[in-house]
């Protein structure tokens, strides 16, 4: 994490227990004002502070200078430390949960004695919730809802932090001496939305040394076990990682064992069986009868080495990790699924005109570094005030600066479009004659996302029939672990969207992937077209791109059936003529 984003994330918790604690309003502004300000700031903040030039920063005064100058010598903020002294540890866990903002975090606190998750949910049985003013039973609901649905994801990491941690292990376990192969297994391998543990495979010439170099990191926060051959840890990010030292001859077998998922596995193991065999974590091994397990007993494996191998021998497509999932044939090749490389065009992102990071330019730049051909501009629409949507005077103005851009930038296509609200009633945020001006649409549904199955159904068919839309943008609204968003009739939604040409979207933000795996594996069969998107704010957002394209895999998507995969003129062809592509694939 840059250090920009490191400072903003301190002083939002500085903000947020403030406002917890009861300070005044304008002085918790001020650190959230200060957020705002890291975050768009182009320089880092440390050569900045090295100059003694933080205070010529718009938005950051004597006050906080002080603070970031703390933070880069001690790596803490100390009115922060204090505040964390000062306040109940749990309370902080009740900020992940939709609904609860600081302010009645601290009411709930003060008035009902809520300190932690737990005496939330007694608070909300024993009714004193209901006691305090202003906590009408709608509510109080919805603060119960939330906090089930908290609850449920508790024990999972979202694979957009837990892959950047299992990288950072594995490429820095790799480099120890004498380490030949080494890569995650597990939910992580098969491209899961959550995760829970981190397992990690490795061959070593000198195990002990691996394990030595894993367990006495600085990023280790307990050891919880230490062997010859297996560790486990937790780290200071929160999440369990073991690593497994285990030999090279059945580095297959043990890959799939440890890959799962369980159900992929039992399927496997049984079709071993009904052809004498017997599969585990060792190999693949003639079955005799003997309950010795074979390895102990010297009997040689009929395949190990490799997962091709062990599924070549059991006369099975040897299948994608991102597919090894119940509910698959298994018996049934697939398709060859996407690749992050097969995408050429990114056709949801945000600039500085709404609430991205970026003009224009570097929005074009970003893209270009990617290897992408198109990039198209979709800020967002007069309703999401929160987002500084465009007022249709703003967007026209943005249109034609996206078309101006055009001339700098001959090696792009460069579309000019806007990420338009779908109201709660299935109208759009502008009239069809704006809409008709732009050369994309992505629509979207940002608000009433507690809408009824039937009312959400009817919202998102609208939009997908309307003739100007092309992309249905992150269509449920969903934010893993903290709403569950729109839950539609999704067969409608794809047969409609397969017939009208529209695509839907996968969003790659971690925190979304929406639509989620099992949609996509009924949009795949249903032949509707599928578009992946980063929803780029920031340039760091671009690298959001492989954990949309995991969700695809494990939908099944091949890059036929994925609008970011076709060429520039085929693409503009489908713009232009959205009907050109309907019930074109499947
Ligand atoms: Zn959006
Ligand atoms: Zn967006």
């Amino acid at each position: 994490m840059s250090i920009n984003r490191e400072l903003a994330a301190h002083f939002d918790m500085l903000a947020s227990l403030m406002e917890i604690s009861g300070a005044n309003a304008f002085k918790v502004n001020a650190n959230r004002t200060v957020v705002r300000v890291l975050e768009s700031l182009d320089d880092d903040v440390a050569q900045l502070a090295a100059a003694g030039t933080l205070e010529k920063v718009d938005g950051i005064g004597k006050g906080t200078a002080t603070k970031i100058h703390a933070f880069i010598e001690t790596g803490s903020i100390p009115e922060l430390d204090a505040l964390q002294l000062e306040l109940p540890e749990g309370l902080i866990g009740l900020l992940d949960i939709s609904g609860l903002g600081p302010k009645t975090i601290g009411r709930l606190w003060r008035d009902a004695d809520v300190v932690d998750r737990a005496s939330l949910r007694t608070a909300i049985e024993d009714g004193r919730l209901a006691s305090l003013p202003r906590m009408g039973a709608k509510t109080i609901a919805n603060i119960s809802d939330s906090l089930d649905f908290a609850e449920q994801s508790a024990d999972r990491t979202p694979i957009g932090v837990a892959h950047p941690l299992a990288s950072a292990l594995v490429d820095a376990l790799g480099a120890v001496a004498g380490v030949q192969r080494i890569m995650w297994a597990g939910s992580l391998r098969r491209g899961c939305e959550t995760i829970g543990d981190i397992d990690i495979l490795a061959v070593a010439d000198t195990p002990a040394d691996l394990i030595e170099a894993f367990t006495s990191r600085d990023d280790v926060l307990k050891v919880l076990v230490a062997g010859d051959t297996k560790a486990s840890v937790r780290l200071d990010a929160g999440m369990q990682v073991d690593l497994r030292v285990v030999p090279d001859d059945c580095w297959g077998a043990t890959c799939m064992y440890f890959t799962g998922s369980k159900e992929h596995n039992i399927e496997l193991r049984g079709r071993a069986q009904s052809m004498g065999m017997r599969l585990n974590e060792y190999g693949l091994f003639p079955d005799d009868g003997d309950s010795t397990p074979p390895q102990d007993r010297g009997i040689a494996p009929v395949a190990a080495a490799t997962e091709a191998d062990i599924y070549a021998a059991l006369e099975l497509p040897l299948r994608d990790p991102a597919r090894r999932e119940s509910g698959i044939d298994i018996t049934t090749a697939d398709a060859p699924l996407i690749q992050v490389d097969d995408i050429g065009a990114e056709l949801h992102a945000h600039t500085t005109a709404s609430d991205g990071h970026l003009s224009i330019d570097e929005l074009v730049d970003a893209a270009r570094r990617r290897g992408m051909h198109t990039i198209a501009v979709t800020d967002h629409s007069v309703s999401s005030v929160q987002a500084n949507g465009l007022s249709v005077d703003r967007l026209l103005a943005h249109v034609q600066a996206v078309h101006e851009a055009r001339d700098r930038h001959p090696d792009m296509t460069l579309l000019a479009g806007s990420e338009v609200d779908i109201h709660a009633d299935g109208s759009l945020d502008y009239d069809d004659d704006i809409l008709a001006q732009l050369d994309i649409v992505v629509a979207s549904p940002h608000a009433s996302l507690k809408q009824d199955p039937a009312k959400a159904t009817a919202r998102l068919l609208a939009a997908i029939e309307h003739p100007l839309v092309h992309i249905i943008g992150h269509p449920t609204g969903r934010m893993i672990g903290r709403r569950p968003g729109l839950d539609p009739d999704m067969q409608a939604l794809v047969q409609a969207a397969a017939s009208c040409g529209t695509a839907l979207e996968i969003n790659a933000n971690p925190r979304r992937l929406d639509l989620r795996d099992r949609d996509v594996r009924h949009a795949v069969a249903a032949g509707c077209l599928i578009a992946i998107d980063t929803d780029a704010h920031t340039d760091a957002h671009f690298d959001f791109l492989p954990y949309g394209v995991l969700t695809a895999q494990r939908g099944g998507l091949a890059a036929a059936q994925c609008v970011n995969c076709l060429p520039a003129d085929a693409l503009l062809a489908w713009l232009a003529d959205k009907a050109s592509l309907a019930g074109a694939c499947g």
